[in-house]
């Protein structure tokens, strides 16, 4: 047992896991083990845990939903945490909305939109959850996180608990610039009224939407790669022919082309040479470099 195991599991006991797969904690259904993993349930359990990690100079990650991660095969070195169920909640007073972090970003599009308050719905079908929707800056159909949040409450990577305010957390196309290691444990978001079945029909059209866009059935972690400004990465992908393409049990989706699918097995390190494949493709073919947004985590 190293040191970090030790004062972790002093405090945590048998919560603390070692060599955890981490696959079956992710969509795409990938993923080695980490070396060590826990489950907190306060904000200064999610403090201690971060803090012991860097006192023994150990790298620590939180993991959300895990929709839109590729976990190496070979796992991740250090800690991983999770936030537990007290995270799954959130409040509303007025326009003012209170999230935990692991609470299902779907489940709080419905909440709002059931109150009657806008904002939101561009999150219809998004999964994953609210801290893993705000670190990503989530959107869709042209809305995004950014617009509508107040403030994030977390933890640094030493563990003091800290409030960022929106211009802190610095906002951008599918990503932010939050502190090193920070870990978020509640979003604070202000809506606006809206007109419930206006809203109700709004999100059964966006679900409609992505309903006949996105492939079905087969474990996947959303859109591969970002657009390009003024572009779309499906199309591109498509004509350069990568529709299909396939690597060991990973392929392009046949559906839509910004969509790698695990066809069952699949290796991390398949996922990863097929993303690099179509990189230098689509930059033969059109001269644009793909930025992935899927996260690539681990040890590669
Ligand atoms: C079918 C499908 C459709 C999708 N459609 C969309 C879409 O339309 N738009 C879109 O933007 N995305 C989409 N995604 C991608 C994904 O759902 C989003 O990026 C989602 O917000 C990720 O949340 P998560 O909880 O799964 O985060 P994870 O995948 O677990 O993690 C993502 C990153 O956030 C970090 N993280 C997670 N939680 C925390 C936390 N509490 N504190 C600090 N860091 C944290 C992780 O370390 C990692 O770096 C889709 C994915 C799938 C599978």
């Amino acid at each position: 047992m190293n040191a970090l195991e030790q004062e972790l599991t002093a405090h945590f006991g048998d919560r603390v896991g070692r060599g955890r797969t981490l696959a079956d904690l992710t969509s795409f259904q990938i993923g080695g083990p980490a070396d060590l993993f826990v489950t907190v349930e306060t904000a200064e359990e999610l403090a201690r845990a971060l803090a012991a990690a860097a006192r023994n100079r150990a790298p620590a990650m939180c993991l959300g939903a895990g929709t839109n991660l590729l976990i190496s095969d070979r796992g991740v070195r250090g800690l991983v945490v999770k936030l537990g169920e007290s995270f799954n909640y959130c409040r509303i007073e007025q326009t003012g909305v209170e999230a935990g972090a692991a609470m299902a970003f779907g489940a709080l599009v419905e909440t709002t939109v059931d109150r009657g308050l806008a904002g939101l719905e561009f999150g219809e079908g998004i999964p994953g959850s609210v801290g893993g929707g705000l670190v990503m800056n989530a959107g869709a159909f042209g809305g995004e996180m950014a617009r509508v949040v107040t403030a994030v409450h977390g933890v640094t990577g030493c563990g003091e608990i800290r409030v960022l305010s929106r211009d802190e957390v610095g906002f951008a196309y599918r990503r932010t610039n939050l502190p090193a290691g920070f870990v978020i444990t509640r979003v604070d978001f202000e809506l606006e009224w809206g007109d419930r079945d206006a809203l109700r029909g709004r999100v059964a059209e966006l679900r409609a939407k992505r309903a006949a866009r996105q492939p079905r059935g087969l474990p996947n972690a959303g859109s591969i790669f970002k657009n390009p400004p003024g572009a779309f990465a499906g199309r591109l992908l498509e004509s350069a022919g990568l529709k299909g393409a396939r690597l060991g049990g990973a392929a392009f989706s046949g559906q839509h082309a910004n969509f790698i699918v695990n066809l069952g097995g699949a290796r991390a390190d398949e996922v990863r040479a097929l993303i690099e494949m179509a990189r230098n493709r689509v930059r033969e073919n059109s001269g644009v470099w793909l930025e992935p947004e899927v996260r690539f985590v681990g040890e590669w």
